[in-house]
């Protein structure tokens, strides 16, 4: 049985703040946002992580890179930070692989 909470959200078992959805990818608001913006961005078919893609993942990945400049412009940012945790090591919590696309604040700290 599929346990993984990306996966409920997109078959809709769970609920969320849906901002983009295809054939291929959904993207939400985060539910604990570290920005005025915080959207996650994934595939609808589940990847584990970064470590476990594969070159058959190249298109949808790009699609998600790809999506992360279109969601920031529809929520007024002019620029944006995007953030892939991979493995628990990296801070990974949710294995479902996701793009964290945030931005929005007056401050920005550089790291
Ligand atoms: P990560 O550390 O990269 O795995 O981040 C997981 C992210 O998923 C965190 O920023 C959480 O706030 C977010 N998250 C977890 N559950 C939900 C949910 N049900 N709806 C929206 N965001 C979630
Ligand atoms: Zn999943």
């Amino acid at each position: 049985m599929n346990n993984c909470i990306f996966c409920k959200i997109v078959s809709k078992e769970v609920p969320s703040s849906i901002v983009y959805e295809d054939e291929e990818l959904l993207a939400f608001n985060d539910i604990n946002p570290i920005d005025k913006v915080h959207i996650l961005i994934i595939p609808k078919e589940h990847i584990d992580s970064l470590l476990t893609c594969e070159t058959k993942h190249s298109d949808v990945i790009s699609k998600m890179l790809l999506l992360a400049p279109k969601l920031a412009k529809n929520n007024g940012l002019k620029g944006f930070r995007t953030m892939i945790n991979t493995g628990k090591e990296g801070g990974q919590e949710v294995f479902h692989i996701h793009f964290h696309m945030y931005g929005g604040s007056e401050h920005l700290v550089k790291i």
